[in-house]
């Protein structure tokens, strides 16, 4: 019988693409698959601290071995904001167009434009659990450029490259983003641990 690993989001396309790269004795479910509609509240103040929340939930309610992942933005100039809070940095409606305007306006006196974005993966598989961190380093830059990706994803130059995230496209961004760091990491650790 396949053993059963539950990625703690609501997002079937995330589900979808991970799927299809963990090892085949495992079957991946969704919060959706084990019938837990409910928001799992992220009131941590650290990406570790949120995914780690969910992953405890998900166990401590649910029983199932779970990870989750949570990602954000870190500007240097701005200590690290929005980090944690990337999603809701100009309110709680989580508007990416009042997100970017606001990350400007903290930006507008400083000289250094640089950040990086960063995912956290928790784990908690047959009572292991461990961390994952996948970080790319960039630019920010002062106009929106690109039609792809999401978030903060138009005014994000990755190092190395001179088109943003919004305009290199999924498939570049998938092989070199935070995200993907992070899940190479997980998956070459998940194939030590099942
Ligand atoms: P999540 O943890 O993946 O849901 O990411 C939280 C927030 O961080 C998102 O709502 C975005 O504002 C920002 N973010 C995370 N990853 C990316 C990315 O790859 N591109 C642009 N914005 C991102």
């Amino acid at each position: 019988m396949k053993q059963k690993l539950v990625f703690a989001t609501h997002n079937p396309n995330k589900i979808k693409e991970i799927q299809e790269l963990v090892p085949p004795q495992i079957e991946l479910l969704s919060l959706k698959d084990i019938n837990c509609i409910e928001e799992i509240e992220e009131i941590g103040t650290t990406l570790e601290e949120n995914a780690k929340i969910k992953v405890d939930y998900i166990k401590n309610k649910y029983g199932f071995d779970c990870f989750a992942d949570d990602s954000g933005l870190e500007v240097d100039a701005l200590d690290g904001a929005p980090g944690v809070y990337s999603a809701r940095y100009a309110g709680s409606e989580k508007n990416n167009e009042k997100n970017i305007q606001k990350v400007w306006v903290n930006l507008l006196n400083k000289k250094d434009q640089t950040a990086q974005f960063r995912t956290i993966i928790a784990a908690n598989i047959e009572g292991k659990e461990f961390i994952c961190e996948g970080k790319i380093r960039g630019t920010i830059i002062k106009e929106k450029r690109g039609e792809g990706g999401f978030g903060y994803d138009p005014i994000f130059i990755p190092e190395g490259h001179s088109k943003t995230f919004a305009e290199l496209g999924k498939e570049i961004k998938n092989r070199i983003s935070h995200r993907a760091k992070a899940f190479t990491i997980f998956l070459d650790k998940l194939n030590t641990v099942v």
